[in-house]
């Protein structure tokens, strides 16, 4: 296994020491094979909105997999769950369910190219749209991490129809769909940047990108895969009130079992075979075990308060940590938004990836050391959001703080 690992921020590469194998995991906490327990804020980087090994979770599964576990045929809970995303999604008018995000947006941008006839996308530098050849370019999570260059293996004709703009930034968005007039087909975009530290959009951003779109005939594609369930029930696109063409989902969609889909306006939908000719398809698509799973974990969410709660735990989280940073003498700056989290060793503002960067990264490899010792396990790379759960209590959280209070206090010392 390369590194040891089957996902390489896994390794520990940029924050050093081992990773802990897991044993267990349970409610707001993970045990390693060693027995050590760590409060989680990664909670399998963003499916587990209720915590691990939620009962109702783990007893829909139970109950599903009796009834055997995948049968390449369709089946009542694909249905159920299709109805439930398209009814807290209104612009998802159908949808298609794959096996992870990387599917997801795969295939939306296969869509895209086909009704617009137009093979240009744009992205934004920072963010992250899973592994497919398209996405690699200035993208964020493991590959920032890392600090690799674009990757090896993507065919350079393939990255050159991938323009780039920072987050945040209309007037390069604009610049760049004039410049390449009538040749973009999408826009692809984490409605909230949340794989290279997290990036709040500002209140023009999304809107401004929906106009331009409009305006230069491209797609709108929201990247949901994080945000889809978790900033409000609706997503992003409920949260910031724009309505994309395309949105592409996984993590919370599927509970923590494999599942991602994508989405939008029934025109571009009955393009995807077999009602269209855009071809995509798959083995487990539609897996019963998951359909289950991400069922159990959506419906749990619709108590009223929940969204709430959880974003008041978050901000408690992030200001006890940006309080305690100051009482270090730590320059740092933060976002928070529904129960995603960042806080990063800069002064700030951060408004995209560039910002982020000027983040001390060799500070915050020992401040992850210090807390791992003390039982909090944050993200093993400064350019990963932290996610907080349901199962997180205020009392989790006050002891999260004077953890991490005291592990900022050994990394400042050095
Ligand atoms: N899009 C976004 C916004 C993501 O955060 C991720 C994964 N972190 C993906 C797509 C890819 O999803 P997956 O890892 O399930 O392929």
């Amino acid at each position: 296994m390369p590194g040891g690992v089957s996902s390489p921020v896994r390794a520990f590469r940029a924050v050093g020491g081992t990773p802990f194998f897991v044993a267990t995991a349970s409610g707001a906490r993970i045990t390693d094979a060693d027995g050590r327990s760590y409060l989680d804020y990664v909670l399998s980087w963003g499916p587990l909105l209720h915590g691990h090994n939620h009962p109702a979770v783990r007893s829909a599964i139970e109950r599903a997999a009796a009834k055997g576990w995948t049968y390449g045929a369709p089946c009542e809970a694909e249905v159920e769950l299709a109805e439930l995303v398209t009814r807290l999604m209104p612009a998802v008018e159908m949808v298609r369910f794959v096996n992870s995000g990387t599917e997801a947006t795969m295939a939306a941008i296969r869509v895209a190219r086909a009704a617009t006839r137009r093979d240009k996308i744009l992205k934004f530098e920072g963010c992250y749209h899973g592994h497919a050849d398209s996405f690699l370019v200035k993208a964020g999570s493991g590959v920032a991490t890392l600090g690799l260059p674009d990757s090896p293996g993507v065919p350079a004709a393939l990255a050159a129809l991938t323009l780039t703009a920072p987050f945040n930034d209309l007037a390069a968005v604009e610049a760049a769909l004039e410049r390449h007039e009538g040749e973009v087909g999408a826009v692809i975009v984490e409605p909230v940047a949340a794989n290279c530290g997290l990036i709040v959009p500002e209140a023009t951003f999304l809107p401004g990108l929906r106009s331009l779109c409009d305006r230069h005939g491209a797609l709108l594609v929201f990247d949901e895969v994080i945000t889809g369930f978790r900033v409000a029930r609706g997503g992003a696109q409920e949260r910031f009130g724009v309505t994309p063409d395309l949105t592409t989902l996984g993590k919370v969609l599927g509970g923590g079992l494999p599942v991602g889909a994508y989405g939008g306006r029934r025109d571009l939908m009955k393009l995807v075979a077999p009602e269209g000719p855009v071809y995509q398809a798959g083995t487990l698509s539609g897996n019963p075990l998951a359909m289950a799973a991400g069922l159990a974990t959506i419906q749990l969410a619709q108590a009223p308060g929940f969204y709430e709660t959880l974003e008041r735990r978050t901000g408690k989280l992030l200001t006890g940590l940006l309080e305690a940073a100051k009482r270090h003498g730590v320059p740092a700056s933060g976002g928070c938004i529904g129960s995603l989290w960042g806080m990063a060793f800069t002064p700030g503002p951060v408004r995209r990836f560039s910002d982020m960067q000027k983040s001390d990264t060799k500070l915050f490899a020992r401040f992850h050391r210090a807390a791992l010792e003390r039982g909090v396990f944050l993200a093993p790379s400064a350019f990963e959001a932290g996610f907080v759960s349901a199962a997180h209590t205020d009392q989790d959280i006050d002891e999260t703080i004077r953890h991490l209070d005291s592990a900022l206090g050994t990394a400042r010392a050095g």
